[in-house]
């Protein structure tokens, strides 16, 4: 495993999610399609930023969690990785 954050490298990524999700309440509008989060799912998957499979190099997050967020961006230095997924 790669050196990094021991807190975030060491968390089931998918249940943290779904506990985050359970707590909160997001209104209509809040939370991209399921298409939408998929597609910048593989966009992660796919990028050399992604430690652990599960965070991002520059911001820190679980990707599973930001990439849900309409107003989620990608953090990505080279421009977001994200921009014009469907
Ligand atoms: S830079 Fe963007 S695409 Fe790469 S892991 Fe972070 S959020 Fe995902």
């Amino acid at each position: 495993m790669e050196a990094g954050c021991k807190g975030c490298m060491e968390v089931d990524a998918a249940a943290e999610v779904e506990r985050l999700w359970k707590r909160m309440k997001l209104r209509e509008g809040e939370a991209v399609s399921d298409a939408v989060y998929a597609a910048r799912l593989a966009a992660c998957e796919a990028c050399a930023a992604l430690q652990g499979g599960s965070t991002c190099r520059h911001c820190g997050c679980l990707v599973r969690y930001r990439a849900r967020l309409t107003d989620g961006v990608c953090p990505c230095p080279g421009g977001s990785r994200w921009e014009g997924l469907l």
